[in-house]
């Protein structure tokens, strides 16, 4: 069957489920998706391809310092240095390949692990409906739509309520489009095909169910080639910044060379020797392998980020982790279990006590009504009728014990029915549901339509201030309706939320509804009040741990809610959230729209609870975060509404169980487990890797300062070059890729959530550290020259004491590389484990260096020669003294 040559939008639903042999009420059965994926292959959404390798292979030869380092090759080719001129063009190709292996590997694991986000869809086969990956849907497959989502596959539309798609991916058009069933003229272009939906548009609003027209490359987005872009931005602030600097290094090393180049023609000494030296000094001052390692340390720290929890989606994101200084964050199922069990019941007539705990549906419901009547409270019975019945979720007993299927506050309306005696499955087959308004967080309730026999009922749930308004009666027990006192369930309502409590209120409607399907005008008023349903929702108990870490390193902590002002100011108290005289200001989102410019700014500062939030509201207040507070912002979201102020914050936070693909479109990390300990976690991982980064930095920058020096000493003073250009380049290549790499590996301090949080607009190096970097760079020189002369005199040969000078740069770094694990002292900080790769990292650099000393091949080719066991003795002594002098330096 070939899918892409029916006008599928030109035809009736009917036509599209005969010609598709599908079933628009059951699905597919199990067995024909699977022959159908045989015959059509998996429903992979294709990707750009990547640039080819040649290509990115091309890129790494494009750095400002590789140019330097080709030229060198040309001009030592020049003076006939053919040998020489090899081995530069041998480490810029090792260089370049290590850096394209590296970032190549960086973008496959970022790419991989945002795959592995969004990649499912509701489909229904054998009349019920299934989580599956997206790409196992089948041509022929019916699926479930709703806001939030992103579409798998090309559907034609069955059945669609109050349906919007942002259709920006396939037709560039950035305003929601109205999608219906109707079919449309076979010639209606693309954008006007409103009964279709297209793979890797989304859905904005509503929801809808549709039969799957083409999957793979048989879309729409499949045969264009705006394909999914691929994560391959591996630019981070960080090494924008060591782009930066190489460039003014280039600069810098050009002028010395020149300057070198004349001070030496001043001398009298051979143009050879000069260009020899020039060459040396580039090579030398060159840091060839700081823009890999960064990129490597960067990608190690997501992987490690993956295993705790975190996907990265951007590369930058890990760097900006560790400067957070507000986590803005949900407070259902983030700061709390979402574990919702309904524990009290109040009604026109009485207040009932639930016993039992979580989802399972042990437990009573105790209390009479006030009225003292022996009959049943028929305004209980309705009001736990309505409350399974106006809802999608249900629980099912699970492994270890009982859980919900879905929204668990909707679970928890089904556990209360089961204690009652009611399962919702039954409740549903004696009212059948004809039409749903599904929850949104923007209107905060929801609807459901029931057969009831002949007639009709609509159920409601909501927020208490929301159904209070469609209310104008109230129910009494014996079911008749009765003046609706709104006062007396309002104060019921705020004495359970101060209590944590989270409240809604249970109404139906059961005169004058005819109408088939349900309307938001239809329950805007003429509803009966059931009465409220109060549950409580345990916090984490990790959380209160997580929050006073945050306070220690001075992260402020916001909760963010939909929920009523009450319960999350109890929740926020439980879990320690005041400050430290007890205070915790908290405001609801209609406190905020009613404020002046100024005191939302103040109130967004101080504040730390914002109860029944909008989205926009949201997006409000990180943006005046960040502008008048100059914070660096952590914001949690789940809802399609939520993807601006993901976008806005710094670090946007998606939820992995509960986030709807557009949120997690929206966000630079997504957490697996919706657990706000694991945003801190990341933090406190973003700020390890950084200071491992930095780390590497104060390591790594001597070593090109010391051999800089060393040129610009020689030439100065007319001395033979110390060290040979091939020498350096092998000495900044060993180092930098093998010797230094643990540092990435290093756990971090234990003071480092101890620490006010990374000002990011600070400089990179502190001034102690500039200062170290070129005190070192200086002993470096010392050492270098000193075991030279001495070598020199020794043995009066100049390759042997070439090679112990190169010798000596190598275990100076290698000793110095202890000063670097931690690089200053802190009162509070215990000393840090140790670091096998360390040793490994040694090991394997004192190994390739002896092969360099000794080794015939290699003397060939870095002009070494054997040195004696008392010139390793020496130089590795100068390595002791330089780790003794920075460790003497970091204590005054
Ligand atoms: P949050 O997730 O921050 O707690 P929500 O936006 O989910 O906030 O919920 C806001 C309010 O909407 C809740 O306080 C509750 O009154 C109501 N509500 C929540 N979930 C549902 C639902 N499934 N159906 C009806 N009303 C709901
Ligand atoms: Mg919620």
């Amino acid at each position: 069957m070939d899918a892409t040559h029916h006008p599928w939008h030109a035809l009736e639903p009917g036509e599209v489920e005969t010609h598709l042999a599908a079933d628009t009420r059951h699905g597919l059965s199990e067995s024909e998706a699977a022959r159908r994926l045989e015959r059509d292959g998996p429903n992979a959404l294709p990707r750009s391809k990547p640039r080819s390798a040649v290509l990115r292979f091309l890129d790494q030869l494009k750095a400002p310092l590789v140019v330097i380092l080709l030229i060198s090759a040309l001009v030592t080719i020049i003076l006939g240095g053919l040998a020489d001129a090899s081995v530069i063009l041998g480490v810029v190709f090792l260089n370049a390949l290590i850096g394209f292996v590296q970032e190549g590997k960086a973008v496959r694991e970022l790419t991989a692990l945002n795959a592995s986000v969004v990649t499912s869809a509701t489909v229904i086969r054998d009349g019920s409906a299934h989580r599956v990956s997206s790409a196992s849907l089948v041509q022929g497959d019916l699926v479930q739509l709703e806001a939030g989502d992103r579409v798998p596959a090309d559907v034609r539309i069955i059945r669609s309520r109050d349906l919007l798609a942002d259709e920006a991916p396939l037709t560039g058009e950035s305003t929601a489009v109205e999608k219906h069933t109707r079919s449309v003229a076979p010639n209606a272009p693309l954008a006007e095909r409103t009964c279709m939906l297209y793979a890797s548009t989304t859905i904005t609003y509503g929801s809808g169910v549709g039969l799957v027209v083409a999957t793979s490359s048989a879309t729409e987005i499949g045969q264009i080639s705006r394909l999914m872009q691929n994560t391959d931005v591996l630019a981070t602030p960080l090494t924008k910044m060591i782009a930066r600097f190489s460039t003014a290094l280039l600069w810098g090393i050009v002028s010395l060379a020149v300057i070198t180049f004349g001070v030496g023609l001043l001398r009298g000494l051979p143009v050879y020797d000069m260009v020899l030296a020039s060459v040396a000094l580039a090579v030398g001052a060159i840091p060839e392998g700081l823009p890999a390692a960064v990129t490597i340390i960067l990608a190690i720290g997501v992987s490690r980020l993956a295993q705790r929890k975190a996907i990265i989606r951007q590369l930058p994101a890990v760097e900006t982790l560790g400067s957070t200084t507000v986590i803005c964050s949900d407070k259902t199922g983030t700061l709390t279990q979402n574990q919702m069990t309904v524990t009290d019941v109040v009604t026109d007539a009485g207040r009932y006590t639930v016993s039992g705990s979580g989802f399972d549906p042990q437990g009573s419901i105790e209390g009479i009504p006030t009225g003292g009547a022996a009959s049943v409270d028929q305004s209980l019975v309705w009001l736990v009728r309505a409350g399974a019945l106006c809802g999608m979720a249900d629980v099912q007993q699970g492994e270890h014990r009982w859980e919900a299927v879905g929204d668990p506050t909707e679970a928890a309306l089904v556990v209360l029915a089961m204690k009652a005696g009611a399962r919702r499955a039954e409740l549903l087959e004696r009212y059948p549901q004809v039409d749903v308004i599904p929850f949104s967080s923007d209107s905060r309730y929801m609807a459901t339509l029931h057969q009831d026999g002949d007639a009709r009922f609509i159920a409601v749930k909501g927020s208490v201030e929301n159904v209070v308004g469609m209310c104008d009666a109230a129910m009494d027990a014996s079911g008749a309706s009765v003046p609706f006192d709104s006062d007396r369930f309002l104060s019921a309502m705020g004495d359970l939320s101060a209590r944590g409590r989270r409240v809604l209120a249970v109404a139906v409607k059961r005169e004058g509804v005819n109408a088939t399907e349900l309307s938001a005008e239809a329950v805007s008023g003429g509803c009966t009040f059931c009465g409220l349903a109060a549950m409580i929702d345990p916090p984490r108990p990790e959380v209160r741990e997580a929050i006073a870490e945050c306070r220690a390193a001075g992260i402020r902590v916001k909760m963010v809610t939909g929920d009523h002002i009450a319960t999350a100011r109890a929740i926020a108290r439980d879990l320690g959230m005041a400050d430290e005289h007890g205070v915790l200001q908290a405001y609801s989102g209609a406190d905020l729209d009613e404020m002046s410019a100024d005191a939302f700014t103040e109130a967004v500062r101080t504040g730390a609870v914002f109860a029944r939030v909008s989205p926009e509201q949201k997006l409000r207040l990180v943006t005046s975060l960040q502008e008048h507070d100059r914070a660096v912002v952590a914001m949690t979201g789940d809802g399609v509404n939520d993807a601006p102020a993901l976008r806005r914050a710094d670090i946007g936070v998606a939820m992995g169980i509960s986030g709807t693909d557009v949120a997690k479109d929206a966000a630079d990390m997504v957490l697996t487990d919706d657990n706000f300990v694991t945003i801190v976690n990341a933090v406190r991982e973003g700020r390890v890797v950084f200071s491992n980064l930095l780390k590497f930095i104060v390591w790594s920058l001597p070593t090109n300062i010391g051999e800089g020096l060393v040129i610009v000493a020689a030439i100065a003073l007319g001395l033979d070059l110390p060290v040979a250009p091939v020498q350096l380049l092998w000495v900044n290549m060993i180092t930098a890729v093998i010797l230094g790499m643990p540092l990435a590996f290093e756990a971090g301090r234990t003071d480092v959530m101890l620490m006010r949080p990374r000002d990011p607009s600070a400089p990179l190096l502190r001034n102690v550290y500039i200062v170290r970097t070129f005190a070192v760079g200086a002993m470096l020189l010392m050492g270098v020259f000193s075991v030279f002369s001495l070598e020199l005199q020794n043995s009066g040969s100049l390759s042997v004491a070439r090679t112990a000078a190169a010798n000596c740069l190598v275990l100076m770094e290698a000793f110095y590389l202890f000063n670097c694990r931690q690089l200053s002292l802190h009162r509070k900080s215990e000393p840090t484990g140790t670091n096998p790769y360390l040793w490994v990292g040694i090991a394997i650099t004192l190994g390739l260096q002896g092969m360099f000393v000794y080794a015939p091949f290699m003397q060939d080719i870095f002009h070494t020669a054997p040195v004696s066991a008392l010139s390793w003795l020496i130089t590795a002594g100068f390595g002791v003294v330089l780790a003794i002098l920075v460790e003497i330096e970091k204590r005054v």
